[in-house]
C-alpha cells in the first residue's frame, strides 16, 4: 500500500497538516504520544489530488470557476451544482478505490469487527481557512458502515470543497481554488460499555487532584447531564482514591446495532447501584490524564470511553474554568509588593511589562510586543497596539467599556477605571497588573508568556461541547477573534457587534455614502461579517446594527461634523440614529442580503437601543427595501436595553419579532441612572439590582407566553449568579464573552439539573 495516499494515525504527526488536514494531523499526534484514541486512518490530500488529476476533471472544474461571477448568486449556485455533479459522476479509479477499501478492511481486521461503524470527516489542509468554508462542519458523517457506504461519504467530503459558500469564501479571500486540497478522516466509532469525563486538575481551584465521572453506556449520558454519574477524586501525585460517590444510574445510552443510532434505555437492575469503575481502571485513567496534561503542558478536560475493557480518549481540551492567574503557572515573585493604583478587574489574568502611555493615536507605535498599554480610554483604532500589549490599564471606564470588551475578546489582562494611571505611572517603568482583582503593582512580578497556545490552537480529538437545553452562545466584536470564540464550542453568536468593523476603517460610514461609495461600505461589512458567519456556520449569528455613541465617531475621517453631546450614552446612537440616517442601515441590510444569497442564512438581525415599537416597524421597512423579509427568511429581533422596551414588551411582540436579547450593560445604566463609563459611580453599577431583574423577569414571562425567544448578550450573561436566575426564569439562550463560555455552560448545566431534580422531587411528593 502506498503510504502517501492512506496513512494510519500511527504514521502522522501534528506537522502533517498538508497531507492529513488539521483533524487528521492532531489525531496522529495524539496516537503517537501514546494516548489511545479510537483507531483510524486518513485518506490524504494526495488521494484527492490523484483523483482529480487522473480523471482529468481539475481543468473542467477550474474552467467553470474561471467563468464564474461569484456575486451573481444564480450563477454561483449553478456552478456549484455543476461541479458537484462532475465529482459525483466521475468514476473513482480502481487503484484509489482499492487503497481506501483495503485500509478500511485493515482497520476492521485490527479491531476484530467486520464492517465496523466509522465516522467520516472532512479535514481541512489550509489552516488559514476556517473549517466551515473549507468543507463545512456539517461534513461529519457518523455511523458509516461497509466499503460502499464509505466510498459514498468520502466522495461527499470531496464534493464539499465546492459548495457554493466554500467557493464564495475562497473568492472573497483570494484563495486559489486549484491549490486547496482536502483530506478525509476515517475513525472507528467506539461502542462504550462505560464512559465519562476526567479533569486532570480540580476544575475550579486548579488543585492537583484528578476528578473522574463515569456512568454506563455511551458518554452522552454524562456529558448531557441526563445521568447522575459516579464521582471519584484521586490524588494526582500518589494516585490514591480520596473520595468516591456511587450514584443510582437509571438510564444509559446505547447504540442500536442495525443502523448505529443512539437510544436511551433503562439500566439493568443489577447495574443500577453498582460502582462503574474499579481501582485498576481508575489508576489507568489517572495515568492517561497525567500523560495528556504533560503532552499539552496544560490541565485538560477530557472525555473517555471503555469498550471491551479497553480505554479510549475521545476528546481533550484545556480546562477553561480555572482562575487563570493561578493556573497558567505564572510564578509570582515573592517579596515586597507595592500597590501603585487600583481600578476594576475587566479582563482576567496577570501581566507584567513596560509602561507605555498613549495620549493620542499618533503614539501607538510606542507599544512594542509585551508592553503595558496605559491610556485614558481605548478607542477602536488602538486595537492593533492592544494586540501587541501584554496588558492594558485605563483611567476611565467600567467593566463594559471598550477597553474591557476588546481585552476580554483578545484574552489580554486589563484593569479599567483607575482614575489616574496615565498621570501616575512613570513611562518605561515596570508594572504588573491583576485583571481579576483590578490591582496594579510596582515592578515585574510575573513571567507572562503571551505566546501560550490559545484554546483554538490546542489539538483536540473530537470536538463536542457538553449539552445544555438552554443554548450557550458567545459575543463577538472583532471578526478576527471569531475562530477563538468558535473554539469554545458555543452554540452560535448571540451578539456580533458592528462598531469595531465599521470604525476601524478610519472612515466615517456617512462619508462613504456622501461620496457615492455605498459599495465600499457594503464590501467592508461583507468581508467582516462573512468571517464570523462562516466560522460559525450553520450555527446562528445575530448581527447587531450599528450602535456607536457620537464621541466614538469624532476621530474618524469625515467625523469632523459629529455633534458634541453632553451625554453621548443618552444621545444619538443605536437604532434612533440609524433611522435618522437610513442610508447606513440600508447598506448594512444590503450586506446581509448579499451574504444570505450566498448561503449564509444563519445570519439574523438585532436592533440596539429601541424604545418604541415604531422603531422596529421602521427598521423592518428598510430591511424590506434591501430585499430581506423579516421574520420570514431572516430572524429579526431587538435588544432590550431600555426600561421603556422592557415595560412595553407586549407592544413589540404585537408588532412582530422573533427574539429579544437583554443588553444589560445599557439596561443597567438606564435603570439605575449610572453612566456605565463613569468610574466615579462604578461601585453602584450592579446588573443584579432588583429593579433590573424585575424588568428582565417580566420580559421573559411575556415572551415565553408569545413564543418569542429570549437571550442575553450584556456582561451579566457572563456572571454565573445572574445566569442562574435567568435559566430559572426560562431564558432561551445566554451569550457570554469568549473567556466565560465554559463557566457559563457549566452553570447552565448545573441549574438545569437542579430544576429537573426539583421537579422530580415534587412529583414524588404528590
Ligand atoms: C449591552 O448594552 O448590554 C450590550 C450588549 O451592548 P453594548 O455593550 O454594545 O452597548
Ligand atoms: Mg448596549
Amino acid at each position: 500500500m502506498s503510504m502517501e495516499y492512506v496513512e494510519f494515525f500511527e504514521e502522522l504527526k501534528k506537522e502533517d497538516v498538508d497531507i492529513a488536514g488539521g483533524k487528521g494531523a492532531n489525531l496522529g499526534e495524539l496516537t503517537q504520544a501514546g494516548i489511545p484514541v479510537p483507531p483510524g486512518f486518513v485518506i490524504t490530500s494526495a488521494t484527492y489530488q490523484k483523483f482529480m488529476d487522473e480523471t482529468g476533471i481539475t481543468q473542467e472544474i477550474m474552467d467553470i470557476l474561471d467563468a464564474l461571477d461569484v456575486n451573481n448568486n444564480k450563477e454561483l449556485q449553478e456552478s456549484a451544482r455543476k461541479i458537484k455533479k462532475i465529482i459525483k459522476e466521475t468514476e473513482i479509479p480502481d487503484e484509489i478505490r482499492s487503497l481506501i477499501i483495503e485500509a478500511y478492511n485493515a482497520l476492521c481486521h485490527r479491531i476484530g469487527k467486520e464492517n465496523t461503524f466509522v465516522a467520516v470527516r472532512s479535514s481541512a489542509t489550509a489552516e488559514d481557512l476556517p473549517e466551515a468554508s473549507f468543507a463545512g462542519q456539517q461534513d461529519t458523517y457518523l455511523n458509516v458502515k461497509g466499503p460502499e457506504d464509505l466510498m459514498k461519504y468520502v466522495r461527499k467530503c470531496w464534493v464539499s470543497l465546492f459548495g457554493a459558500r466554500a467557493i464564495f469564501y475562497r473568492e472573497e479571500n483570494n484563495f486559489d481554488h486549484s491549490k486547496v486540497y482536502i483530506a478525509v478522516v476515517v475513525q472507528e466509532m467506539v461502542d462504550a460499555e462505560k464512559a465519562g469525563v476526567m479533569f486532570t486538575v480540580h476544575p475550579s481551584t486548579g488543585e492537583e487532584k484528578i476528578l473522574i465521572e463515569g456512568a454506563w453506556g455511551l458518554g452522552e449520558g454524562v456529558v448531557s447531564g441526563t445521568v447522575t454519574p459516579d464521582t471519584y477524586w484521586l490524588d494526582k501525585a500518589t494516585g490514591k482514591i480520596l473520595e468516591q460517590q456511587v450514584s443510582e444510574k437509571k438510564t444509559m445510552f446505547q447504540k442500536k446495532t442495525e443502523n448505529g443510532q443512539t437510544v436511551q434505555v433503562p439500566v439493568p437492575d443489577d447495574l443500577k447501584n453498582k460502582r462503574v469503575l474499579d481501582a485498576e481502571e481508575l489508576a489507568q485513567l489517572a495515568e492517561l490524564g497525567k500523560k495528556i496534561q504533560e503532552h499539552y503542558q496544560f490541565p485538560q478536560d477530557t472525555e473517555w470511553a471503555i469498550e471491551n475493557g479497553k480505554i479510549f480518549m475521545l476528546q481533550s481540551r484545556p480546562v477553561t474554568t480555572l482562575d487563570m492567574s493561578a493556573a497558567e503557572g505564572e510564578a509570582v515573585h515573592e517579596g515586597e509588593r507595592t500597590v501603585i493604583t487600583k481600578g476594576l478587574g475587566a479582563s482576567p489574568g496577570m501581566a507584567s511589562g513596560t509602561v507605555k502611555i498613549i495620549n493620542s493615536t499618533d503614539e501607538l507605535d510606542k507599544v512594542q510586543e509585551g508592553d503595558i498599554l496605559v491610556t485614558v480610554m481605548t478607542t477602536p483604532d488602538m486595537v492593533p497596539a492592544m494586540k501587541r500589549a501584554n496588558g492594558i490599564i485605563t483611567d476611565e471606564g467600567g467593566v463594559t467599556c471598550h477597553a474591557a470588551i476588546v481585552s476580554r475578546e483578545l484574552g489580554i489582562p486589563c484593569v479599567v477605571g483607575t482614575g489616574e494611571a496615565t498621570s501616575i505611572l512613570p513611562e518605561n517603568s515596570q508594572v504588573t497588573l491583576d485583571g481579576n482583582k483590578g490591582i496594579v503593582w510596582e515592578g515585574k512580578l510575573v513571567e507572562t508568556d503571551k505566546k501560550q497556545e490559545t484554546a483554538e490552537e490546542q489539538p483536540v480529538a473530537v470536538l463536542q461541547a457538553p449539552l445544555t437545553v438552554t443554548e450557550v452562545k458567545v459575543n463577538v466584536s472583532m471578526s478576527e477573534a471569531a475562530k477563538k470564540a468558535a473554539a469554545t464550542g458555543a452554540d452560535g453568536v448571540g451578539l456580533l457587534r458592528t462598531e469595531h468593523m465599521m470604525l476601524t476603517t478610519g472612515v466615517h460610514p456617512k462619508k462613504y455614502i456622501q461620496e457615492g461609495n455605498e459599495a465600499e461600505l457594503i464590501r467592508v461589512l461583507v468581508e467582516n461579517i462573512l468571517k464570523v458567519a462562516d466560522t460559525f456556520y450553520p450555527k446562528p449569528v445575530w448581527y447587531r446594527t450599528l450602535d456607536a455613541p457620537t464621541d466614538e465617531f469624532q476621530s474618524l475621517d469625515g467625523g469632523e461634523d459629529e455633534p458634541y453631546e453632553h451625554n453621548p450614552m443618552l444621545g444619538w446612537r443605536g437604532i434612533r440614529r440609524e433611522l435618522d440616517e437610513p442610508e447606513i442601515l440600508l447598506a448594512e441590510f444590503k450586506a446581509i442580503k448579499k451574504l444570505h444569497e450566498q448561503g449564509y442564512t444563519n445570519i439574523g438581525i438585532m436592533l440596539p437601543l429601541v424604545q418604541h415599537p415604531d422603531e422596529l416597524k421602521e427598521a423592518k421597512k428598510i430591511a424590506r427595501m434591501a430585499g430581506l423579509k423579516p421574520q420570514k427568511n431572516i430572524e429579526f429581533g431587538i435588544m432590550v436595553e431600555t426600561p421603556a422596551a422592557a415595560m412595553t414588551i407586549e407592544d413589540f411582540i404585537a408588532e412582530g419579532l422573533d427574539f429579544v436579547s437583554f443588553g444589560t450593560n445599557d439596561l443597567t445604566q438606564y435603570t439605575l441612572a449610572i453612566d456605565r463609563n463613569n468610574e466615579n459611580v462604578a461601585d453602584l453599577y450592579a446588573e443584579s439590582h432588583p429593579a433590573v431583574l424585575k424588568l428582565i423577569e417580566r420580559v421573559i414571562i411575556e415572551c415565553n407566553k408569545a413564543g418569542v425567544k429570549t437571550s442575553i448578550c450584556g456582561q451579566a450573561g457572563s456572571i454565573p449568579t445572574i445566569v442562574e436566575k435567568l435559566v430559572e426564569l426560562g431564558i432561551t439562550s445566554v451569550s457570554a464573552n469568549t473567556d466565560a463560555v465554559a463557566t457559563v455552560r457549566e452553570t447552565v448545566a448545573r441549574v438545569e439539573k437542579k430544576l429537573l431534580l426539583k421537579a422530580a422531587r415534587k412529583l414524588m411528593q404528590e
